[in-house]
């Protein structure tokens, strides 16, 4: 048996740098990853995921030039050479941590985990071989998600297709229905969209992306729209029957009515689930709650003092930011420093057309909690940066409590919004007022100049936008 001081189960964006910062803080770790190292993020979602939003945007923009005097014709796509250029990224960046892990020291096995006591672990190998290892000091779970499916879509690697095979189509699908209206679907189905895809929104809540600030959601909606995208709410897909030519009818549910809806890709895009299941947790006393979830205290620990759990495994949101975070905060801990989960809001980036991206409470959120509230709003329209960019679409909108004047959540919707959100978030981070943001000078012209305005139109005092 091999003794380690930990052990960390799962690569992805949660154990990678765990284990890196581990070693960094002189332990001897293993990293246990069952399939490539990078997880879900670098291997077939963030990552793979923006490299198509880029040239999607790219492809768009090329054809977009008329009003700028530019006339571009005969722009083509090779779906083929674009999944070619994705997957050299994909490739590059794996690559990159599998060095970043053995430069620092961290020892890396390709294997199967399953926890089978408090500071026990068995890894099976591809050839069913089993090797045992052991944590002196502690067992970080971080296995992440995978994705729902449902029982009457199964996913065939075709036809009906989850985020995985959507990244990597190649081809153009004719007519994409996406079956919900979450983060996986509106950025990948405006992808295809962009591309020329007619795209089918079936969404079963009665509004797109859940829980996001419905101003920033009404943007990208109707830019589904104008494209000659259709969105169902409050709909159910029942069932569907494969057509001779290939192509699929999907039955729906919408309004009380049921239609049929001929396409010839559906990506179904419900959610994830935390990826708990079968690593012998239940086993070992580890509480695993009735979602999958692990629940865990402010210091990334399970209710067994060995095993630490973090990233989409210990709970919502599931995002990558959060994991790598938890990761560097578990590995702290477990070096016997001083660290414990303390964010005042972890930002959130959604890769649509245009980009939302928000951090800290939505207006409803805090009308909910009792605050009085200021709300500030600068349209990217009336900004001149936006003007040349020739991308006028959206807004930033911030929240702030009436009385004391501090910045409660910022929210955007427009061009480069998952870049400007970092300033809100150390916003937040740095209990700032409406004042901090609107009196820091901002350089001119740029699109963070909408954060600053935004700031002022809040309390009144805009400049180029007129004042409530
Ligand atoms: P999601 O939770 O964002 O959206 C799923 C949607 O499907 C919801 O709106 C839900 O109401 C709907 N739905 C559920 N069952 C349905 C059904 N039977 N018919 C129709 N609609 C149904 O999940 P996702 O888009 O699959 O993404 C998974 C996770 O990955 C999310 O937690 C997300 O945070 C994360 N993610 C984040 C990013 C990002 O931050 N940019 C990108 C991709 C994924």
């Amino acid at each position: 048996m091999k003794t380690y001081d930990a052990i960390v189960i799962g690569a992805g964006p949660g154990g990678y740098p765990c284990a890196i910062r581990l070693a960094q803080l002189k332990q001897k770790v293993l990293c246990i990853e069952k399939e490539n190292v990078g997880g879900v993020c670098l291997n077939w979602g963030c990552i793979p995921s923006k490299a198509l939003i880029s040239a999607a945007h790219l492809y768009e923009k090329s054809q977009a030039g008329a009003a700028m005097g530019i006339k571009v014709s005969g722009v083509e796509l090779d779906a083929n050479k674009m999944q070619d250029w994705k997957e050299g990224i994909v490739k590059k960046l794996t690559g990159g941590v599998g060095s970043l892990l053995k430069g620092n020291g961290a020892d890396v096995v390709n294997g199967t985990a399953t926890v089978v006591g408090p500071k026990r672990v068995d890894v099976t190998r591809a050839d069913g071989s089993v090797e045992q290892f052991e944590a002196t000091k502690a067992i970080v779970i971080a296995t992440g998600s995978t994705t729902i499916e449902i029982p009457t879509f199964k996913f065939d690697g075709d036809t009906i297709i989850g985020a995985k095979e959507a990244v990597s189509l190649r081809r153009i699908p004719k007519r994409l229905m996406v079956i919900g209206g979450g983060v996986i679907g509106l950025e990948l189905g405006m992808v295809y969209q962009a591309f020329g895809a007619e795209l089918i929104v079936v969404e079963a809540l009665p509004e797109l992306l859940t829980g996001v600030d419905p101003d920033c959601t009404k943007i990208v909606e109707r830019k589904i729209l104008k494209r000659g995208g259709t969105i169902h709410k409050n709909a159910k897909a029942l069932g569907y029957e494969k057509q001779k030519d290939g192509s699929v009818g999907v039955k729906i549910l919408a309004d009380g009515k049921e239609q049929t809806i001929v396409v010839d890709t559906v990506l179904v895009a419900v959610g994830m689930r935390p990826s708990s299941k079968g690593l012998g947790l239940e086993k070992v006393g580890v509480t695993v709650d009735q979602r999958g979830f692990v629940p865990t205290d402010k210091f990334c620990r399970t209710n067994v003092p060995s095993i630490y759990a973090i990233g989409d495994v210990s709970g919502p949101p599931l995002l990558a930011h959060k994991a790598t975070k938890e990761g560097e905060i578990a590995a702290e801990v477990i070096a016997g420093h001083k660290a414990e989960k303390d964010w005042v809001a972890i930002p959130g980036a959604i890769f649509t057309d245009p980009e939302i991206a928000t951090v800290g409470l939505t207006e409803a959120e805090a009308k909910a909690k009792g605050l009085e509230v200021s709300i500030g709003k600068f349209p990217f329209s009336v900004l001149g940066k936006a003007m040349a960019m020739n991308e006028t679409e959206g807004f930033v909108k911030i929240v702030a409590d009436k009385k004391t004047k501090q910045v409660l959540g910022v929210h955007i919707v427009g061009p480069e919004a998952s870049t400007m959100i970092s300033e809100a978030s150390l916003s937040l981070e740095m209990a700032a007022f409406l004042e901090d943001l609107s009196l820091t000078i901002h350089p001119h012209p740029t699109l963070g100049e909408s954060l600053m305005e935004a700031a002022a139109h809040a309390m009144g005092a805009a400049i180029h936008i007129a004042n409530r």
